[in-house]
């Protein structure tokens, strides 16, 4: 397995591949998520590249770019294991030389505070930065395809949008979110949860299968869940940043439940913010 820091080199490498490629960017701290998205990348291409980067356009000035987890021998090993045959791990100075001017992808019917808002109305810029490195990487590593996951539902979809307006030629493969036995979605943040965070987080799951139910024995209104996921989440000692149900695709609100209604929820557990979502119908 190659391990890569520079544009140069990776284009270098690129350039020897015949067969198809398929990318999956991370921010590292890898875990069993991570790990499906090779497995299933592995499945669809003839190469599978992981991007190992903490991007730090992506977070806001007081949130946890310092302190993000920061792995990377484990997660080399890790990519080497599951059978990756190269990992890009750039520093911050190569994907962002000084001197250079940014600039931006904008996909504001589903990044901005109006209509979707969500992450966009907690996080101002952070899709900004989010659309600028996914776009880099493309650039940089051109993969057929490229692996995304449903955990991070708001930023699929604007990476999905983003792909499709600017016909970037890759492939996007949609990766089902991987769950703790307790339902808790996996995520790096989750290592900063204490041992009764990490069991009140629990929570949320809980609180997100109830309204499924609810959902599909019928008769409940799209408004009547997100009060009822507000408050189960609540009572077990979170707090809530949004718990709605929207379109899944388009993150719309929906008058009424039906095929694409998804619920999608943040919460807080002191300073760590968990995300997760639902498919309810
Ligand atoms: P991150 O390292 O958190 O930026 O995530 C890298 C990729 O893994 C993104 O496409 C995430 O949506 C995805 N991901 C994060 N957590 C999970 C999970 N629990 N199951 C599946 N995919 C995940």
């Amino acid at each position: 397995m190659d391990v890569i820091r520079t544009v140069a080199e990776l284009r270098q490498r690129r350039a020897a591949i015949q067969g198809t490629l398929a990318l999956v960017p991370t921010m590292g701290a890898l875990h069993a998520g991570h790990l499906m998205h090779l497995d299933v990348a592995q499945q669809q291409a003839d190469e599978v590249w992981v991007s190992v980067f903490v991007n730090p356009t992506q977070f806001g000035p007081n949130e946890d770019y310092a302190r993000y987890p920061r792995t990377l021998e484990a997660d080399l090993a890790a990519c080497e294991a599951r059978g990756a045959s190269a990992v890009f791990c750039p520093e911050p100075s190569e994907v962002y030389p000084p001197g250079v001017e940014p600039a931006h992808v904008d996909v504001p019917g589903l990044a901005d505070q109006l209509p979707a808002g969500l992450e966009a109305a907690h996080r101002p810029g952070h899709f900004a930065g989010v659309c600028r490195v996914v776009l880099k990487l493309l650039m940089m590593a051109q993969p057929t395809h490229v692996t995304l996951g449903v955990k991070d539902l708001q930023q699929l979809r604007v990476c999905q949008a983003m792909i499709k307006d600017l016909n970037v030629p890759t492939e996007v493969i949609e990766i089902p979110i991987v769950r703790e036995p307790d339902g808790l979605a996996m995520s790096s943040r989750n290592a900063y949860l204490d041992p009764d965070q990490r069991q009140r987080a629990a929570g949320i799951q809980r609180a997100l299968q109830h309204a499924k139910q609810r959902a599909q024995q019928g008769g409940v209104h799209a408004t009547e869940l997100e009060t009822q996921i507000a408050q189960a989440i609540t009572d077990a000692g979170l707090v809530v940043d949004y718990a709605v149900v929207r379109d899944g695709y388009t993150l719309r609100p929906i008058d009424e439940l039906g095929n694409a209604s998804w619920a999608i929820v943040t919460a807080r557990l002191g300073a760590v913010r968990l995300l997760d979502n639902l498919r309810l119908v």
